[in-house]
């Protein structure tokens, strides 16, 4: 077995893997120009999966044109017809969704219950939502003759590779658009999968590209002149670098970035249910979340409950196996990301805030892990209170009033999300309303659906996805 710390080999067969991939470009799948290779591992065992082609500025300008000749037809196309492609490729992600959920877990890393539940789930429902709303634009409030905007240049992160695929793909289709897409380096296996769906449900060829490669591809192609609208999800760092490449050019653009959340817990909050919440908030995809709650902010009355609470709960969790259906954490993506959180926790204890980590925690030998973690006396200066760290790293802060709740929360260059636990509605309210941040959450977190908008305030960037809104990333209104 591959996984000789819990084997669970039925699961993995469910997935047949080959031993390279090539690039998806007008319709079918072929080597990079130059012919470059890159390998792409499964970070519980750091067991080469696949070798997948690696796009070069050749490769990048043969997707565009192809996107760009698919352009015409595909816009020109009823949308009636349009959406009937999207609900076919919807309902094929959920016919192979137990083999996309395998690939995913082995790939990513992440748990199986959680690519099977959430991942895959999600990445269908988004077909299906934007599916319907193909044949219905006219009547989407945006005038009676919205447009394509053309080719759309999509770039894309390694949390969640196939759903901010499809949180991508989708409304670009829906509205006529043409998609030349970049998966993460870390992650290409199961756009590539994609591509193969495309093909079983008899998309035109050129309407999706599907370009593998690492940041170098990514910049290729946000800066190609064939791109009519570049939609990037990833780090802020990067997205400023986007941006400005993108300035002064025709193209559209919208960057969903990074986050620091505050999970807000008061005083008179269920104990039970906010620590479920906790727990979610940050430990959910080893806290490879945008909106993760990495701040906890804790009523100073409530903390010692509410901590002693959490840390029972946190003895629980089941770290291991992402194919193992008790998993609760899998492993960290990549080698990379384990140092950049093990750096950030190092600055945790160096700057004075108290590190718990549950004693009953054993991580595997190999592969890439991270036990969960808990940092007690955090102050607002602290960088683990500041800086994204994007692991299953929670940092409690206090305070005394809504009022200082508040301050603290918008204490942050960063706006995707938040959350508030508290039995009052109006306190829910009042707060959520002196929130910067686009989501916010009460008495629950990481709820996602397809119709509700998302995206940032502030360096958590701009535009929205999902939704009616999402759709006028995509249109000429
Ligand atoms: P990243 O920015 O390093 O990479 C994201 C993607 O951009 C990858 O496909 C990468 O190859 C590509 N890329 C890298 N350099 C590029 C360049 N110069 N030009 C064009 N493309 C380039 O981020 P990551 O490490 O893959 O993902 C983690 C980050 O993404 C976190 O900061 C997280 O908060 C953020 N994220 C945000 C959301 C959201 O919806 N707001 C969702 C998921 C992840």
């Amino acid at each position: 077995s591959i996984f000789a710390y819990a084997p669970a080999p039925e699961s993995r067969a469910v997935v047949d893997i080959a031993p390279s991939y090539g690039l998806f470009i007008d319709g079918e799948f072929r080597p990079a120009a130059e012919d470059k290779v890159f390998p792409t591992h499964s970070p519980a065992t750091e067991e080469r999966l696949s070798e997948v082609a690696h796009a070069g500025a050749a490769d990048v300008d043969a997707a565009v044109r192809a996107a760009r000749t698919a352009f015409g037809p595909w816009s020109a196309l009823p949308g009636a017809e349009r959406a009937k492609y999207l609900f076919r490729i919807a309902r094929l992600i959920q016919e192979r969704s137990r083999e996309l959920a395998v690939l995913e877990s082995l790939d990513n890393g992440k748990p199986i219950r959680e690519s099977r539940d959430t991942d895959l789930p999600q990445a269908a429902a988004h077909f299906f939502y934007y599916a319907g709303w193909a044949d219905k634009l006219r009547y989407a409030g945006f005038g009676p003759d919205p447009r394509p905007v053309g080719v759309a240049g999509q770039v894309i992160p390694w949390n969640f590779p196939l759903l901010m695929l499809a949180w991508k793909v989708a409304p670009a289709l829906a509205t006529g658009n043409t998609v030349v897409l970049k998966p993460a380096e870390t992650t290409p296996l199961s756009a590539l999968f994609f591509a193969d769906i495309c093909r079983q449900a008899g998309l035109p060829r050129g309407v999706v590209n599907i370009l593998t490669g690492d940041g170098s591809t990514g910049a290729e192609l946000v800066a190609h002149p064939g791109i009519d609208k570049v939609a990037f999800t990833g780090s802020t760092e990067v997205g400023r670098a986007i941006a400005r490449t993108v300035a002064g050019t025709h193209k559209r653009l919208t960057l969903e970035l990074g986050g620091k959340a505050a999970n807000i817990v008061f005083d008179d909050a269920p104990i039970d249910q906010a620590v479920e919440g906790i727990v979610n908030g940050i430990f959910f995809n080893q806290g490879h979340v945008c909106c993760a709650g990495s701040r906890l902010l804790v009523q100073e009355s409530i903390q010692e409950e509410l901590l002693d609470a959490l840390k029972r709960r946190m003895e629980t969790l089941r770290v291991g196996d992402p194919l193992d259906k008790n998993t609760d954490i899998g492993a960290i993506n990549s080698a990379e990301q384990l140092a950049r959180i093990r750096e950030l926790a190092a600055a945790g204890e160096a700057e004075g805030a108290g590190r718990w980590q549950p004693a009953s925690c054993e991580l595997p030998s190999q592969g890439y892990w991270f036990a969960p973690t808990l940092f007690t006396e955090v102050q607002q200066s602290h960088r683990i209170a500041r800086e994204e760290i994007f692991g299953p790293v929670l940092s409690v802060l206090t305070f005394r009033t809504p009022e200082e709740a508040v301050a603290k929360a918008n204490n942050t260059p960063y706006g995707l999300s938040a959350g508030i636990w508290t039995e009052k509605g109006s306190r829910i309210l009042s707060v959520a309303d002196k929130l910067r941040a686009g989501v916010v959450w009460a008495n629950t977190f990481n709820k996602f659906d397809p119709a509700s908008p998302f995206g940032g305030y502030k360096e958590s960037g701009f535009g929205r996805e999902g939704g009616r809104h999402g759709l006028e990333a995509y249109l000429n209104v």
